[in-house]
């Protein structure tokens, strides 16, 4: 079992020619709300895969933590450990136009996901051959958590983003950190290579459309994306951690769950959405061979 120990929000997306200025109001041309969170998208990336995966998490008690919560259960993410709160589900709010965009995340709910939450979902936790974290709930539970998963022997996955939010003490506590190139060097402060060394088998950045890479303990090994026309890049990174996840619990190579993790992505970025393009097992078996 795959533990997600996480976020889930509501992105709110509006599409507009112009962005209002101060004490302005515009029109806008289209509005969506689609589900995500990293923590959200991660387990729906490695359960589309078909990993046993359960989440804990948190949502408010209102429209968008009921839609949350429904939208996790129909991609068969176990939901037990998902409290619901009485503060407001987390949303993300996005104004985007041709060339940019402006987004506001309120954490709502995902503020929720403390000690306590983390102490009542115990026996979920005990039973995970992975635990997976991002950094979009509050730190002390980050913290509290890699303990917990020391003592009890539990490998984890580290997702370091937003990288903001990590500590440097952290890379001895974790099996996998997954930054992407820019989040690598925001946390530590060097070219991923000269960090890659410092970190055999434990740092795996990913690279965009050029794929993966990784330390062997004797060579950096660049795992190549596959060639593709991204549409929307959107959770590609999600949907590498979810894919890693899930070949990596399932006895795979490190070197075999990157190439997994990158078509995985690849196929993400052909299509609309963060979960939008998440692919099944059979999607990424057909472009493996
Ligand atoms: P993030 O989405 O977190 O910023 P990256 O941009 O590094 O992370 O993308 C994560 C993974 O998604 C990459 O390692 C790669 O496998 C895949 N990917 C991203 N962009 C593309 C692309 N344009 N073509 C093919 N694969 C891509």
């Amino acid at each position: 079992m795959i533990t997600v120990i996480g976020s889930i929000n509501m992105d709110i997306a509006i599409q507009t020619e112009i962005f209002p200025k101060q004490g302005e109001t515009v029109l806008g041309n289209l509005f969506t709300t689609i589900p995500g969170g990293k923590g959200a998208n991660q387990a729906v990336a490695a359960a589309r895969l078909g990993s046993q995966v359960q989440m804990v998490g948190a949502v408010g008690q209102d429209a968008f933590g009921k839609e949350l919560h429904g939208n996790l259960i129909n991609e068969n993410v176990h939901v037990e450990g998902i409290a619901k709160t009485n503060s407001s589900t987390g949303i993300a709010n996005i104004l985007l136009n041709d060339n940019d965009n402006r987004i506001i995340v309120v954490p709502g709910a995902n503020f929720d996901v403390d000690r306590s939450l983390i102490d009542q979902n115990m026996d979920l936790i005990k039973k995970s051959s992975l635990v997976m974290l991002q950094l979009e709930i509050p730190v002390d539970t980050i913290e509290y958590v890699l303990g917990l998963c020391e003592k009890l022997s539990i490998p984890i996955l580290l997702n370091p983003a937003p990288a903001a939010n990590y500590k440097p003490e952290w890379i001895e506590k974790v099996t996998y950190l997954t930054p992407n190139e820019t989040e690598c060097e925001v946390i530590f402060g060097a070219d991923y290579e000269t960090v890659l060394k410092q970190y055999p088998n434990k740092i795996i950045v990913t690279l965009g459309g050029d794929g993966a890479a990784y330390y062997d303990g004797a060579h950096i090994v660049k795992v190549p994306g596959f060639k593709t026309k991204a549409v929307d890049t959107t959770g590609a990174g999600d949907t590498f951690n979810g894919a890693f996840a899930h070949a990596i619990t399932e006895g795979k190579s490190i070197e075999e769950s990157v190439q997994f993790a990158n078509i995985a992505a690849s196929l993400s970025v052909e299509k609309f959405g963060a979960q939008g393009g998440m692919p099944s097992i059979e999607k990424v078996n057909e472009r493996l061979e």
